[in-house]
């Protein structure tokens, strides 16, 4: 096992574990779907990347939460196909407008007050997942909120 090795499952337990009370507290619930990979270099970067993900989709689901019966869920799921890692994180919280949708990594950019938002997490998410990590990151709308999808070599 290289020294800089680390496990993806381990990671975002690690993760969840960090944020777990506040997201209970905020009644959202999260999904996981695992195949454990691999990966080596940039554990803590692509922590923080994902944090930036989570905290968001956090963001989203609050503003929704007046609506009745609304249930808050995220998604996770990592898979492996031939020798990329794939992560997708969806959540619920309503879609991103199409007029915006390509302008949510650039730095500075939000639609959050400013006391909430700086614009500088996707910026980073995207700064570490392509320019450090060599990967892709994507957004779409889907049904009922976005999705996120991180490509990764391994
Ligand atoms: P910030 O969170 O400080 O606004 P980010 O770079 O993290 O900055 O996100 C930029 C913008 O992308 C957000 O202000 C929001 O409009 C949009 N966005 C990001 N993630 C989501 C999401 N999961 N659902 C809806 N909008 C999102
Ligand atoms: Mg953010």
């Amino acid at each position: 096992k290289s020294k800089n090795e680390f496990s993806i499952k381990e990671l975002i337990d690690s993760l969840l574990q960090m944020i777990k009370t506040q997201f209970d507290e905020d009644g959202i619930k999260i999904n996981i779907e695992y195949e454990d990979i691999k990966i080596l270099n940039y554990e803590n970067e692509l922590k923080q990347a994902l944090l930036n993900i989570l905290n968001n989709a956090k963001d989203a689901l609050l503003s929704k939460k007046t609506e009745e019966n609304f249930e808050a869920l995220i998604n996770i799921k990592t898979s492996q196909n031939d020798d990329k890692l794939k992560i997708e994180i969806s959540n619920n919280g309503g879609n991103i407008d199409e007029e915006i949708i390509d302008r949510i990594f650039e730095p500075y950019f939000t639609t959050k007050f400013e006391d909430q938002g700086t614009g500088i997490g996707l910026y980073m998410t995207k700064s570490i997942v392509e320019a450090n990590m060599k990967g892709k990151i994507e957004v779409e709308n889907i049904s009922s909120g976005v999705k996120f999808t991180i490509t990764l070599d391994i």
